[in-house]
């Protein structure tokens, strides 16, 4: 079987040009659950430090990575992601 991608290249693949959708987050509603890091499928979200929120954690998007698929935002549970048309 032939590849199309040399294993453990998802790195190079940046898959931020796709997007036709970006999301955009409430940071004010954000509970810091953790939720959208752990379903993005590009891994485009990581959890920072935010002594704010009750668990230490708030949500950062890496938008060279985040293709605008939508399922951190239909996943959230305080709803606070909505994903707007990107201008280009
Ligand atoms: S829109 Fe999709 S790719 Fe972008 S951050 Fe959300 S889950 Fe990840
Ligand atoms: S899923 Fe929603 S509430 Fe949870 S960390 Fe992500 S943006 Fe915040």
């Amino acid at each position: 079987m032939e590849l199309t991608a040399k294993p453990g290249s998802t790195i190079k693949n940046k898959t931020g040009g796709w997007r036709t959708f970006v999301p955009k987050t409430d940071y004010k509603k954000c509970i810091g659950c953790g939720m959208c890091a752990k379903v993005c499928p590009e891994s485009a979200i990581t959890m920072i430090s935010d002594k704010t929120k009750a668990t230490g954690q708030k949500p950062k998007t890496n938008y060279d990575y985040c293709k605008g698929c939508g399922l951190c935002a239909a996943e959230c549970p305080a709803k606070c992601i909505k994903m707007e048309l990107e201008e280009k």
